[in-house]
């Protein structure tokens, strides 16, 4: 097998980015030279943003094409579209909304071994699992499901995501996840000294050159919406490809994303976005490695990505945060900077207080 076919296999063939581009979708359809017969995942409000369309521009074309709504990715739930999906038998399925979309999208494409190809259409920035193989339901607590092939089109409608109404928040959020990977990454290397895991040398210096070069330009950006948006999305394209071209989760999963899902178990109701949930959890893991987590925090505060619980949306206690640390160890098998035995409460106490997570002053 050459290098070309193996990027073939595990990355998107088609990553556009750009406005007014969902009419392209068909293209990259017929493009498969498969029979195209098309299943929309959406969202209650995301079809009238972008289902909608995607459904007009595919039947337009002439191709058999069903939507079905998205209400939540629970396991329970997912496995109830797995069975739509089997009825319908599409060749393509399209996830085209938020992340639970195309979490769920990914997840039928794992229970099902006919081949169904993936597309995936954010409208927004939240996370990088719009380019990722990897599955994760049980929004907001995310459990890892294991992983897919990746989406054959990864479709950004720059104007689309532009209009989000909570653009800001998730632009931060986006920030939030993408600075995530220098504490995933630490973890990766520690693992590979400490246990003998396997490291890509190439994944991981491409992955940090990338971050760096994210991170000079996140300031810059800020100014404009529409550049921050470019900014972000090519950043958590390029994680959520890196995933897929490596095969390891490990390139954007790390202790931050260990935390992020401790915290949400402890604050299931909660409104937190997952990249706000990282950001907190990069700023307390870099500081346990031996990072300059100050550096990460000015990053964050530049993007108005919250840095502490207090300017979160929806208010937790102090002892939410302590109680994920001390949990974090536990949400994945990873070999992390946490060890096998995770913090004291004493130690957590102190470093949610050190890091100002729980202490702005
Ligand atoms: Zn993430």
């Amino acid at each position: 097998m050459t290098g070309s076919e193996i990027l073939d296999l595990y990355s998107p063939r088609s990553v556009i980015i750009g406005k007014s581009i969902l009419g392209k979708i068909p293209n990259v359809i017929k493009s498969l030279g498969l029979d195209p017969k098309v299943m929309i995942f959406t969202g209650p409000n995301t079809r009238h943003i972008v289902g909608e369309e995607i459904f007009n521009v595919v039947t337009d074309q002439g191709m058999d094409c069903e939507i079905t709504i998205i209400e939540n990715s629970f396991l329970e739930t997912a496995n109830t579209y797995v069975d739509v999906v089997e009825q319908f038998k599409p060749d393509v399925l399209i996830g085209a909304g938020g992340g639970k979309n195309i979490d769920v999208a990914k997840y039928c494409l794992h229970q099902i071994s006919r081949k169904i190809e993936m597309i995936s259409v954010p409208t927004a920035t939240p996370h990088d699992g719009v380019a990722s193989p990897f599955i994760f339901l049980d929004d907001p607590t995310e459990t890892f499901i294991g992983e897919c092939r990746p989406p054959v089109g990864v479709f950004a409608d720059v104007e689309k995501i532009l209009n989000h109404p909570d653009l800001v928040r998730y632009l931060a959020a986006g920030v939030g996840d993408t600075i995530g990977k220098i504490t995933a990454i630490w973890d990766w290397k520690y693992a590979w000294r400490m246990k003998s895991e396997k490291f890509s040398r190439f994944v991981g210096g491409v992955l940090e050159n990338a971050d760096n070069l994210f991170q000079s330009q996140v300031s810059e950006a800020l100014i404009d919406p529409e550049h921050t948006v470019n900014v972000v999305l090519k950043a958590l394209l390029i994680a959520g490809v890196l995933m897929g071209t490596s095969n390891d989760i490990r390139v954007g999963y790390g202790s931050e994303h260990m935390f992020s899902a401790a915290l949400a178990a402890q604050t299931p109701d909660v409104d937190i976005i997952h990249g706000e949930r990282v950001a907190l959890g990069t700023i307390m893991m870099a500081r346990l490695q031996g990072q300059d987590y100050q550096q990460i925090k000015d990053i964050l505060v530049k993007a108005g990505c919250p840095t502490n619980i207090a300017e979160l949306k929806e208010k937790i206690p102090p002892d939410a945060i302590v109680q994920a640390l001390q949990s974090t160890h536990k949400m994945s098998s990873l070999y992390t900077v946490l060890g096998r035995t995770g913090l004291t409460n004493n130690a957590a106490r102190k470093l949610t207080q050190m890091t100002g997570v729980t202490n702005t002053s």
